[in-house]
C-alpha cells in the first residue's frame, strides 16, 4: 500500500560516515546537531520494519548517490534520505568490506579547532597538529602543504542502532529495476533536469 504515498526526498544532512564499530561496518548519516539527529530518528528511523531497509549506492563518475528507505510503521511521515556524495577511501572500504550487512547509526559531526585536541590530532589536510604552526599561525608546516589553518573533526555516534541486510550498488543503467534508487532519480535527477530544460 505504500505507493499510495508520495515519496518525501530528506536531503537535509551533511554527508555519510562509514566505520567500523561493534564487528559489523556503520552506515553513519551526519548531522550538525545532536537535537537534529535525534529528531530524525524519534520521528522517521524508529518506525522503520528492519527486513525492509535498503540502501542503494549509484556511482556516477567521481561522485556516488546514497540513497536509503524503508517501509515504515507511521507511512504519512515517513522519508526517504538521498545525498549526492564524492567518493571517499571510507565509501571504498565499505563497497569491498560490507559483506551484505551494516548498522545504521545517525552521527553528529562537530569541528574542532587547535585548543581542542591532542598534539596526535589529524587535521583535514592529513597532517597532525604538531606539524602546524603555534599561537596566532596554525598553518602547516609542511611545505608542500597548503594547509593554512588547523582543522579536525569528530564523529558521535548515536547509541540507536538498526541491522540493514538490502544493500545494493547500482550503476545508472540499472535502476530502472529498482523502486527505490528509480524514484530517487526521478524526482530529484531527471524530474530537474526536464524542468530545466523547459525553461
Ligand atoms: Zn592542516
Ligand atoms: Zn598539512
Amino acid at each position: 500500500m505504500s505507493s499510495e504515498y508520495k515519496v518525501n526526498w530528506f536531503n537535509d544532512f551533511l554527508g555519510v560516515a562509514y566505520r567500523y564499530y561493534d564487528l559489523r561496518m556503520n552506515v553513519v548519516p551526519l548531522f550538525s546537531d545532536f537535537k537534529d539527529a535525534s529528531k530524525f530518528w524519534r520521528e522517521t528511523v524508529h518506525w522503520w520494519i528492519d527486513h525492509s531497509i535498503k540502501i542503494r549506492f549509484v556511482e556516477i563518475e567521481n561522485d556516488y548517490w546514497f540513497i536509503m528507505g524503508s517501509d515504515s510503521k507511521r507511512v504519512e511521515n515517513n522519508s526517504s534520505l538521498f545525498k549526492i556524495l564524492p567518493k571517499s577511501n571510507y565509501y571504498e572500504r565499505f563497497k569491498k568490506g560490507h559483506d551484505g550487512e551494516a548498522y545504521l547509526r545517525l552521527g553528529v559531526y562537530t569541528k574542532k579547532s587547535k585548543k581542542d585536541v591532542k598534539d596526535d590530532a589529524v587535521c583535514s589536510c592529513s597532517h597532525v597538529k604538531e606539524d602546524h604552526g603555534e599561537e596566532d599561525d596554525d598553518s602547516c608546516l609542511y611545505e608542500d602543504c597548503n594547509c593554512k589553518k588547523f582543522e579536525s573533526f569528530q564523529v558521535n555516534l548515536l547509541k540507536k542502532k538498526k541491522t540493514v541486510t538490502d544493500i545494493k550498488f547500482l550503476t545508472e543503467n540499472e535502476i530502472k529495476d529498482d523502486v527505490l534508487a528509480w524514484n530517487c532519480f526521478s524526482t530529484n535527477k531527471y524530474n530537474q533536469e526536464k524542468e530545466s530544460s523547459n525553461e
